[in-house]
């Protein structure tokens, strides 16, 4: 099977469970089960929250870009912003590392997005914004 969407929307939080709850319907294409689609949306809110808390600071009138393709059994998941970027990527995903512990945020995010995908891929530039490509 083959399926493309594209999507983009506001950086505004409330839209973290709203992209989350699109890919899982998307992804339900695959009769996935649902440990599956927990890991998914696990994954996808993750890297929505960094697209409009660390990509774009939580400046609402930004758009985060959120694309899903499914190619056989596999699903791929690219969220993206045209924000800050990541000066250092290796660092950024070491575990427990985070550029704002004055959020209480943990630095998990990026591990917990690995740990839940089959992969992820990081390119960032940095001024000019972050691309997420995962794939379960
Ligand atoms: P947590 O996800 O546990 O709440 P966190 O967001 O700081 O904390 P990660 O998601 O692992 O942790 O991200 C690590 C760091 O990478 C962030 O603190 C931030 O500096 C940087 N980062 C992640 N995503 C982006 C992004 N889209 N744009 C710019 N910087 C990012
Ligand atoms: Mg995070």
């Amino acid at each position: 099977m083959k399926n493309y969407m594209e999507i983009s929307f506001l950086a505004k939080s409330e839209n973290e469970s709203f992209a989350r709850v699109v890919v899982a319907s998307f992804a339900s294409q695959l009769d996935p089960t649902i440990d599956e689609i927990a890991d998914i949306k696990t994954a996808v809110s993750e890297a929505v929250t960094n697209a409009i808390i660390h990509g774009y600071d939580e400046d609402e009138t930004k758009f985060v870009n959120l694309i899903s393709e499914i190619d056989g059994d596999t699903i791929k998941v690219v969220v993206e912003d045209k924000g800050n970027g990541i000066k250092d990527v290796d660092m950024a995903m070491q575990p427990l590392y985070t550029s704002k512990p004055e959020l209480e945020r943990s630095g998990m995010g990026f591990t917990v997005m690995e740990t839940f995908m089959d992969s992820m891929e990081i390119s960032s530039i940095l001024g000019e914004g972050t691309k997420l490509v995962m794939k379960k």
